[in-house]
């Protein structure tokens, strides 16, 4: 496989596509700037910004000012307007609210014991530049660094994004990789938020992939259609389906009211676009430590058409311990859920330990 010496010109034929996926919307590129990338460029990047959006006192936003610990703030519009103004307990609000709890984050004080900057061994576990290698016939791309919400929890808040390539050529030795190891049957995109990207550049890396004929599946990890629902738009369906290999897309919700009329819309067109939907969330102190939170939420995805997939236990990075819940507790509350729910709808518990073969379930 060669992309580098392809002339610039159109990418591949997109053989299958239906005609009227690539009808000018209001949401093509033509016309100008989709909307959600002018969302992206109007969400909230100042905590004081945030806290006076949502009534919240001079206090909470000095603490969320001083808090931030080199990981700043980013809330889309979309997302704040699911915020209940006023409460500072809010399960939405926790996840991208900078407290004095992650002061150990950046040196300031020692994270507590078995808390570190890399806790999945994802920095030794690359293999070419952006590329990471865990599990048996699954390579993991790191797209890129950006994403649609700075999650106070995110154990990729330390990750060197630095070093990912930014070109298609520079995606050329990933590329090769993928392509003399027969064994990688599916290829995730991950970041950061791969959807972050615009669709031209993702459809030329998506196509690149799929050039390789052992590479049955392509996965895409994105938190885009919760934060922004306008992402999903005909340019981002177009290359995400194709006929011949099936697009797993893995939304990332943590509670029932991420998920608004909108949201469910995005993810309705997805469903349409021959696109299969899971859903994995962390367990999360103070956002679903609770039978009731999880189940709601259970219910919700799979009343708009996702599957519950994964519950984490949180990954042990510095700054993000105020969010742990113990095993022992996790352990109780998927108990409870499947004491109310059908099988489907229980996602599976994991953690993930690294060096292992795979997401250990507990
Ligand atoms: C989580 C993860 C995967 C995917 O694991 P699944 O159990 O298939 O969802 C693949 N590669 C890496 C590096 C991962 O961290
Ligand atoms: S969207 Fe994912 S990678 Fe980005 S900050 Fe949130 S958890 Fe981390």
């Amino acid at each position: 496989m060669d992309i580098v010496s392809r002339p610039d010109g159109p990418v591949p034929s997109k053989l299958g596509r239906t005609e009227h996926r690539t009808r000018p919307t209001a949401n093509d590129e033509r016309i100008g700037p989709p909307q959600w990338q002018r969302s992206m460029r109007e969400a909230i990047r100042c905590p004081i910004d945030l806290c006076e959006q949502l009534g919240l006192g001079s206090d909470v936003a000095i603490a969320a000012g001083e808090s931030t610990a080199g990981f700043s703030v980013f809330v889309p519009r979309e997302y704040l307007g699911r915020i209940r103004p006023g409460d500072i307990n809010d399960p939405l609000l926790r996840q991208v609210l900078p407290t004095a709890d992650e002061s150990d984050a950046d040196g300031d004080s020692a994270p507590p014991p078995g808390y570190s900057k890399d806790p999945v061994g994802d920095h030794s576990a690359r293999l070419r530049p952006g590329l990471i290698r865990k599990y048996h016939g699954r390579a993991l791309l790191i797209v890129t660094g950006a994403c649609a919400v700075h999650c106070r929890y995110c154990f990729r808040r330390h990750y060197p994004y630095g070093d990912a390539p930014k070109s298609i050529e520079q995606w050329q030795p990933a590329l090769d990789e993928i392509a003399s190891d027969d064994s990688i049957q599916e290829v995730l995109l991950s970041g950061g938020d791969p959807l972050t990207m615009t669709d031209s550049r993702l459809a030329v890396l998506a196509d690149a992939i799929r050039t390789v004929p052992h590479v049955r599946r392509l996965r895409v990890h994105t938190r885009l259609p919760i934060m922004i629902p306008s992402r999903v738009n005909d340019a981002l369906i177009d290359w995400l389906w194709t006929d011949s290999r099936p697009t797993i897309v893995v939304v990332h919700a943590n509670h029932s009211r991420e998920i608004d009329k909108e949201v469910g819309r995005a993810f309705r067109r997805l469903l349409d676009g021959g696109i299969m939907l899971l859903n994995q969330s962390v367990l999360l102190r103070g956002v679903n430590d609770s039978v009731d939170a999880l189940a709601d939420l259970s219910e919700r995805l799979v009343d708009v058409g996702v599957v519950p997939y994964y519950l984490h236990q949180l990954d042990r990075v510095a700054g993000a311990s105020h969010f742990e819940v113990p095993v022992s507790e996790g352990r109780q509350l998927v108990a409870s859920m499947r004491a109310r729910l059908p099988g489907y709808a229980v996602p599976r518990y994991v953690r993930e330990i690294a060096g292992q073969a795979g997401k250990m379930e507990l």
